[in-house]
């Protein structure tokens, strides 16, 4: 980005007379002093500490200019000032003038899970054909859209956009920040049931992704997903859906899952065999959804399948391991919610082995009053055929042990409260076989990476 400060100025309304350094040039914008480049504009915001404090810091790492809120006491003098009410309010409006400015078409991603997957699947796709910039690492609230938004060069042509909500309100303003020309659903979760109480309010304010939506822009969604079906009916926008039920505008009709790669054919497609270099079969939905947004912008199919096929994610949570006693290890120890847990556990014990599939399940935080139904509802993906021992580590782990005492033979689930990690571990060790599977899956909360560490 390149932009002068008097431009900037007007863009967020300064309150302040900036024309002694109308022509300083801008380069780029940071909140971060730690990752500060020479020539950006600071933008103190309120953090754990005041962001105007590391205001002599930005100075000191070259920053061109900053922010500043009216009022606040010592003002810079060392440093061309934009006095603004409000710095991330003033941050906001900046994103919007130079997303106006460069104009791409934009992509906005929202659901329970699958966000990140989905938005690296579709950026690699359009990559194909198109200038792309999208979200890095997670950056997907209030302040990580306009950091994105902010990072693009001026020549690009699809801004991917990935954004998250824990409460109300929150996609509806990031949507009309953006304006999406497509919006996508991943899928409605459980994820903060906590605050919002039922999946319905989920889904309320997921919709609210559509707030935003261009008028000739397009929802892409998930299905199977009856909570949105039912929402979309007041929808102008052209709607495109995606998942398992064959009510779908593009549905996979054939799965191969194997431990690092899954190969799918769907139905639009028939002849072509697509391929992602990741397991899960819920990956497949994350991919479909990157695909119904490649079809939006008349990508082909040859070259979705090539984009699929060499794609690399930001951050690959799911990985495996070889562990002691020679078995493989699927570790998933970062963060966990009841779908999340579900999926894996499904892939999981479609997984070839020569040996026993074992599983080990730590708490689901965050949860709420629905803590003890979510946990007993992990049952109903645990069939002592496929997963023949289960370990299940934390207080609100207890639920599903006693729900899985009718279902399993009692030897077969070991119920362990928290502080009996050490004692987890040692019956691991003495359990695991060579050729057998064991799966790690916990909230981060419940430290499984030890787990993880001790059987390596
Ligand atoms: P966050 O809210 O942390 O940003 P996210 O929505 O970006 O998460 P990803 O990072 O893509 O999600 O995936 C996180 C985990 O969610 C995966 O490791 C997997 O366990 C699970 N997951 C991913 N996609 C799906 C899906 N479509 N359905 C169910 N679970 C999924
Ligand atoms: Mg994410």
């Amino acid at each position: 980005m390149k932009m002068q400060l008097a431009e900037i100025a007007r863009a967020v309304d300064a309150e302040n007379d900036v024309s002694q350094w109308a022509e300083v040039e801008i380069s780029s914008v940071e909140f971060d002093t730690r990752k500060l480049e020479p020539g950006a504009l600071f933008v103190p915001l309120e953090g754990t500490r005041d962001g105007h404090d590391f205001v002599q810091n930005a100075v000191q790492k070259g920053a061109a200019a900053t922010l500043w809120q009216t009022g606040h006491a010592d003002l810079p003098t060392n440093i061309p000032v934009v006095v603004v009410a409000d710095p991330l309010k003033a941050f906001q409006k900046l994103a919007r003038y130079y997303l106006l400015k460069v104009n791409p078409k934009v992509v906005a991603i929202t659901g329970s899970n699958g966000k990140t997957t989905t938005k690296d699947m579709t950026a690699a796709i359009l990559k194909t054909q198109f200038n792309v910039h999208k979200t890095q690492e997670n950056f997907n609230n209030e302040i990580g859209v306009p950091m994105t938004i902010l990072g693009m060069e001026t020549n690009t042509e699809v801004l991917v956009v990935e954004m998250g909500m824990d409460r109300p309100g929150q996609l509806d303003f990031l949507s009309k920040l953006v304006q999406p020309d497509v919006a996508v659903i991943t899928m409605i979760g459980e994820a903060h049931i906590e605050f919002f109480g039922t999946r319905a309010k989920i889904a309320d304010a997921k919709m609210e992704i559509t707030h935003g939506l261009k008028e000739d822009g397009e929802l892409v969604y998930n299905g199977d997903e009856p909570l949105l079906n039912e929402r979309v009916t007041d929808l102008k926008q052209q709607q495109r859906t995606f998942g398992s039920l064959q009510t779908n505008t593009l549905y996979p009709t054939q799965i191969e899952s194997g431990k690092t790669a899954t190969n799918f054919k769907v139905n639009l497609w028939p002849d072509t065999e697509f391929s992602i270099p990741m397991m899960g079969a819920y990956n497949v939905n994350n991919a479909l959804a990157a695909m119904l947004v490649a079809k939006h912008f008349h990508v082909k199919q040859s070259d979705m399948q090539s984009a699929l096929a060499h794609f690399a994610l930001t951050e690959n949570r799911t990985e495996w391991y070889h562990g002691k006693n020679d078995a493989d290890i699927l570790s998933d120890v970062y963060n966990a919610n009841p779908t999340a847990m579900r999926e894996v556990l499904r892939t999981f014990s479609q997984m070839p082995t020569d040996g026993k599939r074992i599983a080990v399940l730590g708490d689901m935080l965050e949860l709420g009053d629905e803590s003890k139904p979510l946990h007993e509802s992990i049952a109903r993906v645990l069939d002592p055929e496929k997963i023949q021992i289960v370990y299940l580590y934390g207080t609100e782990m207890k639920a599903l042990a006693d729900k899985l005492a009718n279902l399993y033979a009692p030897e077969n689930v070991r119920y362990y409260p928290e502080g009996q990690q050490g004692v987890m571990i040692e019956s691991l060790l003495k359990t695991i076989q060579p050729g057998d599977l064991v799966v790690l899956k916990a909230s981060h909360g419940m430290h499984l990476e030890n787990v993880l560490a001790a059987l390596q």
